[in-house]
């Protein structure tokens, strides 16, 4: 694999939306994240998640303004919040974040979560502002198989992304082997396990042989298996550090034991149980 920072994932609608990004939730909004932000561009990343919910899509705007980049060169992902679910809240809330980033568009649009008895008038707002084209792409973040299925069968707009946790020690193989065949890119979130498994045993000895950090070996075996991934970070030297994941190889043997380190440990909300 020889991805570089700007390596792209081509989405199902053509869109292409760069393998790494910088994640910024838990990043206060003001001056820590505009300068997470700017890090992470001085780096050479060129994408950005936030959400509604962690409340800084205005310092990310701010950031990107002052970085003095191209708006069309970043690519910017933000998410409807759960409480302004619904057709028209969801059209509502999509022009306040707009507003807020001082943007005229959003290059991803994405469900942060599949709420009951409203994600499906979620989609159909989502639906329309991609049909305006306020924003580039749609999808989804934290929708089982289940989910998604019910999603395919009642739109025909397929979802670009589904966003979901996903590291050795949460390896969905059966949503990612779904999602590949359903034209659907994964996206890694809390790829670094929020740094909880960053000492795990047999992590270390693989960075080790590497002569890479555990959060090092944790990206790459996310780009190894071409999945877009996230990690948040605030700290300069770990952005840094992040984006220099692209000039080894973990080799397939090593691979597959990572992948064999799954035992179905999240650090976040699980999804599996709503209805
Ligand atoms: P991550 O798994 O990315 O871990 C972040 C933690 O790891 C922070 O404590 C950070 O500390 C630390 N860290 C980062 N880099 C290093 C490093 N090189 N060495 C050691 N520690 C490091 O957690 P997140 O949950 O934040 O996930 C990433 C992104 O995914 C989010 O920011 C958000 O954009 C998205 N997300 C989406 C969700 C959804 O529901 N759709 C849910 C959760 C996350 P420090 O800042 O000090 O570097």
């Amino acid at each position: 694999m020889d991805k570089t920072i700007a390596s792209m994932a081509k989405l199902n609608n053509g869109v292409e939306i760069p393998f790494l990004g910088l994640g910024v939730y838990q990043i206060n909004p003001g001056a820590e994240t505009e300068k997470a932000v700017r890090w992470a561009l001085e780096a050479g990343c060129r994408h950005i998640d936030t959400a509604q919910f962690y409340g800084n899509e205005k310092s990310v705007g701010e950031a990107i303004r002052k970085s003095g980049i191209p708006r069309e060169e970043i690519f910017v992902t933000t998410k409807v919040q759960n409480k302004n679910q619904g057709y028209d809240k969801t059209i509502a809330t999509f022009h306040e974040s707009l507003k807020k980033f001082g943007f005229n568009y959003i290059d991803l649009y994405l469900i942060h979560w599949p709420v009951e008895n409203k994600r499906h008038d979620t989609w159909r707002a989502m639906e329309i502002l991609l049909d305006e084209k306020k924003c580039r792409a749609v999808g989804v973040s934290n929708y089982t198989i289940r989910h998604l299925e019910e999603l395919l069968d009642a739109s025909s707009v397929i979802p670009v992304i589904n966003q979901v946790e996903f590291h050795p020690f949460l390896y969905q193989k059966e949503l990612l082997e779904f999602c590949r065949s359903n034209q659907i890119q994964m996206e890694a979130y809390s790829p670094l396990t929020q740094g909880r498994r960053l000492d795990d045993k047999t992590l270390v000895s693989i960075a080790s042989k590497y002569s890479k950090t555990t959060a090092q070996i944790l990206i790459r075996w996310a780009l190894q298996h071409d999945i877009v991934v996230i990690p948040k970070s605030a700290d300069k030297n770990h952005i840094e550090e992040n984006a220099a994941v692209l000039d080894f190889n973990i080799s397939d043997e090593d691979m597959q034991v990572l992948d064999s380190l799954d035992e179905d440990y999240r650090v976040c909300w699980n999804p599996t149980n709503v209805p």
